[in-house]
């Protein structure tokens, strides 16, 4: 369950930017997450819930924005996937190459003073 180590992080670098802003709530947290880190947004968003309690992160709001990977295929040129490919969704064939995809950003976070 590689959604808590991702949740802890996220908490930390926000509880961080927090303090440092004085803030006395975290009211929205905005990411961006590459689909072939392959996490389940709703999981994510469960699992931050729950370790944000008591902190000034409690009841933020995740909104997880999830990026897609490039595939580039010699036949077909580029297009986007929403998951990792071994090969071409279009024409199945294995000369790709899968760029972009692995992001794992906080965007933005609201605060309130
Ligand atoms: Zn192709």
């Amino acid at each position: 369950m590689h959604e808590l180590g991702i949740a802890e992080e996220i908490l930390g670098i926000v509880l961080a930017e927090a303090e440092r802003n004085q803030a006395k709530k975290v009211s929205a947290i905005r990411l961006r997450v590459g689909v072939v880190r392959a996490i389940e947004p709703e999981q994510l968003s469960f699992i931050f819930d729950h370790i944000a309690r008591k902190t000034l992160a409690e009841g933020a709001a995740l909104e997880i924005e999830e990026v897609p990977v490039r595939v580039v295929c010699a036949a077909c040129g580029e297009m986007e996937s929403r998951s990792f490919a071994w090969e071409c969704p279009k024409c199945k064939g294995y000369e790709i190459s899968v760029q972009g995809g692995d992001a794992l950003e906080i965007v933005s976070v609201d605060i309130e003073v």
